[in-house]
């Protein structure tokens, strides 16, 4: 069995909350990393600073990246339907702004779509602003992976509005390197903004890394934070992570890290 590199990123980052300490601490005690995702419209002036003092007693263990503007709904997303190409961009240029301006050169430039739902335009204003990563999403299903490897022939980053995962590869047609989430700690949600849901077990996750690890070298795993709001639900992470650091054939890496060493 060869390397498997892992991942983590924490989604919606906004507000300084105990949830979003905790679950960072968890990452750091161990040295591993951990990526969170900045809503730029909505991070509150408390979490800008803690997340700068964050980079500067950890350095690259904590890493910044951009999460849309401001995690508003149209429609089903932030992106996608309904949305002109002007208006997509501006958003995702006004939340670049404000990231470089707030974060420096703390700031990695890689963006991740609210809710998942964008369309092409959205992935070409995304280009058009020079991220150097962008973000899908890879299932392990047989039928995905043929479904991808007939999209990946016809040089497709969507085919019948469905994403093909290009997965450690340039998305097609951009200058953008692909790095697609894989596991989730939430089975399912509840509601969009709320706090509670159904997670996954402990086995359920390493069952699904297992499957994944057959498929892909880097498994990124995502988190909210504001979902791990008890000590069983921290433990939850703790659990999770611990059992993956055992695992001899198991490193921990960034968004950066992973940019650097397989893009091409
Ligand atoms: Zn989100």
């Amino acid at each position: 069995m060869g390397d498997i590199t892992v991942l983590f990123r924490n989604d919606d980052v906004n507000a300084l909350t105990p949830e979003l300490r905790n679950v960072t601490r968890i990452f750091l005690d161990r040295g591993i990393s951990i990526t969170h995702t900045v809503e730029p419209g909505n991070v509150s002036e408390a979490c800008v600073a803690w997340l700068k003092q964050m980079r500067r007693e950890h350095g690259g263990l904590v890493e910044i990246v951009q999460h849309g503007w401001n995690h508003a709904k149209h429609g089903r997303g932030e992106f996608g339907d309904g949305r002109s190409y002007g208006e997509q961009y501006d958003d995702l240029a006004r939340g670049r702004a404000r990231m470089e301006e707030l974060f420096g050169e703390d700031f990695f430039p890689m963006i991740t779509i609210p809710f998942g739902v964008y369309k092409q335009d959205t992935v070409r204003a995304c280009d058009a602003l020079g991220y150097k990563v962008f973000c899908a999403h890879y299932n392990y299903r047989l039928s995905r992976r043929l479904f991808y490897a007939v999209g990946r022939l016809l040089g497709r980053g969507q085919l019948f509005g469905r994403g093909i995962s290009n997965h450690l590869r340039n998305y097609p047609r951009t200058r953008m390197f692909e790095i697609d989430s894989a596991i989730s700690f939430i089975k399912k949600y509840y509601d969009d903004y709320g706090t509670e849901c159904e997670f996954e077990t402990e086995s359920s996750m390493l069952g699904h890394f297992e499957r994944f690890e057959r498929f892909i070298p880097v498994i990124v795993v995502l988190l909210h934070h504001r979902y791990h709001n008890d000590a069983r639900k921290l433990q939850l992470v703790e659990d999770v992570v611990d059992a993956l650091q055992r695992r001899p054939c198991v490193r921990f890496s960034s968004y950066r890290g992973v940019w650097s060493e397989y893009r091409s």
